[in-house]
């Protein structure tokens, strides 16, 4: 879609909506397909793992964050097909232009 650069300057509000996301109805802004948050299968819940790291002659237990869900302790397992994932879409309502 080509808009003329100067829309960008007199449609102010029309700019604004163009960008703007709204929450996911699909998933309710979970990202997950189920609609609703799911705890992590590799941490549990805590968003921690232990790794073992060998320094020197000790194996040292280093916590780092879950690679699965980054940290938070919830895993997105399957991914709204909506939002990919995101848990923000683009309402098509907010795409209209009136050129
Ligand atoms: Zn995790
Ligand atoms: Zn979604």
């Amino acid at each position: 879609m080509w808009i003329p650069l100067n829309k960008f300057y007199t449609g102010g509000d029309e700019v604004y909506s163009f960008r703007r996301g709204e929450i996911c109805k699909h998933c309710k802004g979970t990202g997950d397909l189920s609609g609703k948050k799911q705890v992590c299968p590799v941490c549990g819940g805590t968003g921690k793992m232990f790794r073992e790291v060998k320094v020197k002659d000790t194996v040292k237990k280093v916590e780092m964050k879950c690679k699965e869900c980054g940290g938070t302790g919830f895993g997105a397992k399957q991914k709204c097909p909506v939002c990919g994932g995101n848990k923000i879409t683009m309402a098509p309502r907010d795409l209209k232009f009136e050129l």
